[in-house]
């Protein structure tokens, strides 16, 4: 008889733990403000519906409610990403629905107006960057003021010449033109953003697929063009002259603007398109390309402390 005795008590033990356990949760889901207005709100909720649809009300405790624990839609910790419980009395039952919360719905409002920066190779936080969150310490103040008359003239029409920023290496060059990007696409223009080194590697590649003419198509005609880190890639004579040089000239002809960030000035870019190509010395081949940048572009120089240190 022993043996039974001793795990029935130890049943009875247990079973009394569990219902402590119950109780204390019972107590906790009940004291949850959101709770205390929802049973307020519905006086028709009898006790035994409570203590049936215990799981459901605290499966609403537990998440986050209206994003009220996450800071956005990517952090998001509820059971379904992005959608937010709801508790709802009808016909006597305990529901609960989810809902898309605000982070998502944010998400998604942002998503569309990302369609309208199309960039290539970017890093996310340029995408993400804002002229309030420019600086404005002296050493960028002309840069910013320039970018700031252009949005400001955008809003009627694209301005013919982009900016042409030059300055060392981590000053915010690309910051600023990711700013800029974000700045103009709430006056629906659409900006193409592209990193020069890739943009040469994925000129190389279309060659391949046969797609060179449909990609200068697009440099061509976007909205508003940003090449990024002129002069930091290698250049073919080709890429030099009919991919860059006829997407430019295109550019010039239509009034479109380009802007360009560049560890140099648009002198020193010359000598460099100049020479870094395999066919020796072509002055006056670089010479052509500097003049369409002049024709689409202000030059403007951009200091201050390297932010990437
Ligand atoms: P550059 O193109 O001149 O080399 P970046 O634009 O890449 O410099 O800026 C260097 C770093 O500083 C990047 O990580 C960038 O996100 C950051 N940064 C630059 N300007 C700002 C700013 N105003 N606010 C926040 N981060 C910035
Ligand atoms: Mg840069």
């Amino acid at each position: 008889m022993k043996p039974i005795q001793t795990s029935l008590k130890r049943w009875i033990n247990d079973n009394e733990s569990f219902k402590q356990r119950h109780e204390a949760m019972k107590r906790e889901i009940l004291s949850h403000p959101n709770i205390v207005n929802f049973l307020e709100e519905n006086s028709g909720i009898t006790d035994n519906e409570i203590d049936k649809r215990l799981n459901k009300l605290y499966e609403y405790i537990s998440q986050s409610i209206h994003c009220s624990t996450c800071k956005n839609y990517e952090t998001c910790t509820n059971i379904v990403k992005g959608y937010s419980p709801n508790l709802e009395f009808l016909n006597g039952e305990i529901h609960i629905s989810y809902e898309k919360c605000p982070s998502h719905i944010e998400y998604e409002r942002m998503a569309e107006k990302q369609n309208l920066i199309k960039s290539m190779y970017m890093p996310k936080e340029i995408l993400q960057a804002h002229m309030a969150n420019v600086f404005p310490d002296p050493h960028r103040a002309q840069a910013v003021r320039a970018a700031d008359a252009f949005i400001d003239k955008a809003r009627d029409e694209i301005p013919q010449k982009g900016l042409f920023l030059t300055g060392p290496f981590g000053v915010g060059k690309t910051y600023l033109l990711g700013a800029i990007a974000n700045e103009l696409q709430k006056f629906n223009i659409s900006s193409t953003l592209i990193y020069m080194p890739e943009f040469v590697r994925e000129m190389r590649e279309a060659i391949k697929d046969n797609t060179v003419q449909e990609k200068i198509n697009m440099f061509k005609h976007a909205d508003v063009l940003m090449l990024d880190d002129i002069g930091a890639e290698t250049l073919s004579a080709w890429f030099r002259d009919e991919v860059l040089g006829s997407i430019l000239q295109f550019r010039m002809m239509e009034r479109l603007p380009v802007f360009f960030t560049s560890n140099y000035t648009m002198v020193q870019l010359e000598q460099i398109l100049a020479t870094s190509t395999k066919n020796g010395v072509e002055e006056v081949k670089a010479g052509r390309i500097i003049e369409r940048i002049k024709q689409v572009s202000h030059e403007l120089r951009i200091d201050g402390k390297n932010r990437r240190e």
